[in-house]
């Protein structure tokens, strides 16, 4: 059984200082330790928290974090410390608590990511999904998403032109998982973006029938499988994760 369990992929550089207007002020990444000889990449460990923002950033240091193992040798992991970032939900900016894990034999610290963020974007999964939703789906221009979404035009802008040049990709990860999972494989179109759209749509409807997923909702799925990396820059292929079992997307032709 499938259990909605921590998920990752990718590597991931996670900002603490994001100014409001959503771009970086300054960024802490993922600690490699003096002295330590491991080659291994830090990354985003992504977790399926079901929590409302606001519920999520009253519980600060005291939320349910689950504590997953270490994703590259899979060792238990130990809390240590962690950062403060801004996150914005309708128009809302709130400060939450990103716990960090450290492996003892890596060396290596990794972030802990609830599932409504994504890496090196102030605005939450839902927010950022819903306006891709409806500019790739052909529902509206960016201007109007963005004025309903209330982000500035010009950030609304980047994400839609970042999906979209990540669409081809995406919608093959997708429509594997989808089938992975025992779903439904999204239709074949013409326009990368609405098959991208598609594809996430049946992977989730497939994870949905697993436990924890329905409630999570379909952008933190997306945040949740693909590490946070859903429109990150760096677009080396990430491996899609639920619970244990680690998908390759196959690259798109
Ligand atoms: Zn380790």
């Amino acid at each position: 059984m499938l259990m909605p369990g921590p998920l990752r992929a990718g590597q991931d550089l996670e900002p603490s200082l994001l100014k409001r207007d959503g771009s970086l002020l300054a960024c802490a990444g993922h600690v490699r330790e003096k002295g330590s000889g491991a080659v291994l990449s830090p990354v985003a460990i992504v977790w399926p928290c079901p929590l409302s923002v606001d519920a999520y950033a009253a519980a600060g240091r005291g939320a349910e974090f689950p504590r997953p193992e270490c994703p590259s040798c899979r060792a238990p992991m130990m809390f240590w410390s962690g950062y403060r970032r801004y996150v914005r939900r309708a128009g809302l900016c709130r400060k939450v608590f990103i716990p960090r894990l450290r492996c003892g034999s890596c060396k290596v610290t990794h972030a802990l990511l609830p599932a409504f963020v994504l890496a090196w974007r102030l605005d939450v999964a839902e927010t950022v999904g819903t306006v891709i939703a409806a500019v790739a789906g052909g529902a509206c221009g960016v201007r109007p998403a963005s004025g309903r979404a209330g982000v500035p035009y010009t950030t609304a802008r980047g994400w839609c032109r970042r999906f979209s040049a990540r669409a081809p990709g995406l919608g093959a990860g997708f429509a594997g998982l989808a089938v992975e999972l025992g779903g439904e494989p999204a239709r074949p179109c013409a326009d990368a973006g609405r098959f991208a759209l598609a594809a996430l749509g049946s992977a989730f409807d497939a994870a949905a029938g697993l436990p924890g997923w329905l409630a999570v909702g379909c952008w933190r799925f997306a945040s949740c499988v693909s590490g946070g990396r859903l429109i990150a820059a760096n677009t080396a292929s990430p491996w899609y994760v639920v619970g244990k079992r680690r998908f390759m997307p196959p690259v798109p032709p």
